[in-house]
């Protein structure tokens, strides 16, 4: 492996890593930082916590430094956290430059944002969201001189999820050069990734990191086969084991649903345990504020949905716990590659009921490891269970009584008619929708009753038959 300087990197550049206690390039970075310096476009595919962010920041920050003036170059990415991770990067790497960064993101005041663009900083971190507003709103900025425009977690950007980016891209797209460096990096490489390497850049060059895994071998994966009613008395059960053998600690728990991260929250903090919630439900400056404090270790537990499951870095996370096994193996990977970063240890800790089994299996396939199992005493887990379900119960109430539902439903509807939908036309389609599936489920098990009495049929009939030789058998041996 080489070092920073033989990639091609300016001394300044080596001296700040070295500062930060970067002293080897990491694969990603001895890779595509070379490249990326020639001026090619890049696709970096590595794992999580592989230290792609400082492989698209270095060589910006270099070339920068070479012809500085804004905006030089824009970053976009999925998710406001990330934004202000990724601008810190640069802020700080930057520093001998005098580097001037801005954060484009929703849910912060728009008006400074747009005297921000108008002051020309040299690099903007956006999501897409956001931006395309300010662009469809104002003249104040121009993007039209960027040198660099870098997709990070670009999968995320390009699939067409639940936040569909595609319109906000178009848009931003529709005003940057043609003649720019593209970089896109990403944990995990989709169809989408591949089909716009061979269309929308310059015979980019292409690096995948060579592991056969896409999570690091640092990361200790176990899993625990639960049923449903006795998943958050493992998880309390777990976090106090935690508490009890180490000293300093901290666990990020994954939930599906802002509802779920809210009463887990509220239960672990029954049970006395330091928690802090992350979704997106929450005010954008609560969602910065609970990450800051969870950063700092004032709490030592952040309950989350997916918004906190790609990129984050905050090294001291030793657990994962996943309290809904992941539907998707790419999310897995996500939401695990929170901790065991940089070379670290970490243990994540799957909760799988019977019917997620087939779930942990093409997670298992995706990712070329076996999960473990994670020994518990169940006994310890049965001598709780009862008063962990009574204050669920209780959390769950308590939650009712709030109007956090409605507030569900108004920021469900604020979402459509800002995407240019019509809220109740939606609902009807969603409606029906739904009618359509139920239908289609209640058929399939219509036909699986019939097979299996078909084949109950036929089993009894061969049985029939069996008895009728043996007793005309018995008979013909009969004296
Ligand atoms: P990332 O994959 O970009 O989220 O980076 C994960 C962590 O690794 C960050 O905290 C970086 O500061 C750190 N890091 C990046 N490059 C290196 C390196 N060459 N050596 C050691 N740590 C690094």
């Amino acid at each position: 492996m080489s070092d920073f300087v033989s990639l091609g990197l300016s001394d300044w550049l080596v001296k700040q890593c070295q500062q930060l206690g970067i002293n080897k390039p990491t694969p990603v970075q001895d890779n595509c930082v070379p490249a990326i310096l020639e001026g090619r476009d890049c696709m970096g595919c590595a794992k999580t916590g592989s230290g792609k962010t400082a492989a698209f920041v270095l060589p910006v920050l270099q070339k920068l430094s070479e012809d500085p003036y804004g905006i030089f170059c824009l970053v976009l990415t999925p998710t406001r956290e990330l934004a202000y991770q990724i601008a810190e990067q640069f802020r700080v790497l930057g520093k001998p430059l005098g580097l001037r960064d801005c954060i484009i993101v929703g849910g912060m005041d728009m008006v400074t944002q747009a005297l921000e663009l108008s002051n020309q900083p040299h690099v903007v971190v956006a999501t897409p969201g956001r931006l395309a507003d300010h662009i469809r709103s104002s003249n104040t900025f121009s993007m039209s001189k960027i040198k660099f425009l870098i997709l990070d977690e670009a999968d995320r950007l390009l699939e067409q999820g639940c936040t569909d980016f595609t319109k906000d891209l178009e848009v931003i797209l529709g005003i940057l050069p043609a003649k720019r460096q593209t970089l896109l990096f990403s944990a995990t490489l989709t169809d989408t990734l591949q089909e716009l390497k061979s269309i929308a850049m310059n015979k980019p060059f292409f690096w995948e990191s060579k592991s056969e895994t896409r999570t690091v071998e640092e990361l200790d994966q176990r899993y625990i086969l639960t049923p449903e009613k006795v998943k958050d008395a493992y998880l309390i059960h777990l976090i106090q084991k935690f508490t009890d053998e180490h000293d300093d600690w901290s666990i990020i728990i994954f939930t599906n649903t802002c509802k779920s991260c809210q009463i887990l929250t509220m239960m672990l903090r029954e049970f006395n345990f330091p928690t802090i919630s992350l979704h997106s439900m929450m005010k954008q400056k609560q969602r910065f504020a609970n990450l800051a404090k969870f950063k700092a270790s004032v709490y030592k537990i952040l309950i989350a949905t997916d918004v906190a499951a790609r990129g984050l870095d905050i090294p001291t996370v030793q657990v994962v716990i996943n309290h809904n096994t992941p539907g998707l193996p790419k999310i897995y990977i996500h939401r695990v590659g929170r901790t065991a970063r940089a070379g670290r240890n970490g243990v994540s800790i799957t909760l799988v009921t019977q019917y997620d089994i087939h779930l942990v299996h093409s997670i298992e396939e995706q990712i070329q490891t076996k999960l473990k199992e994670y020994p518990v005493e169940e006994k310890e887990v049965l001598s709780i269970l009862t008063q962990v379900n009574v204050t669920r119960r209780e959390c769950e109430i308590k939650l009712e009584s709030t109007d956090f539902d409605e507030k569900k439903e108004i920021n469900k509807r604020k979402q459509l008619i800002l995407e240019g939908k019509d809220p109740d036309l939606e609902a009807r389609r969603k409606a029906e929708l739904e009618k359509i599936k139920s239908q289609k489920k209640k058929f399939k098990q219509k036909i699986q009753e019939h097979i299996q009495r078909q084949k109950r049929g036929q089993l009894k009939k061969k049985l029939m038959k069996k008895k009728q030789m043996k007793n005309k058998k018995a008979a013909q041996e009969k004296p």
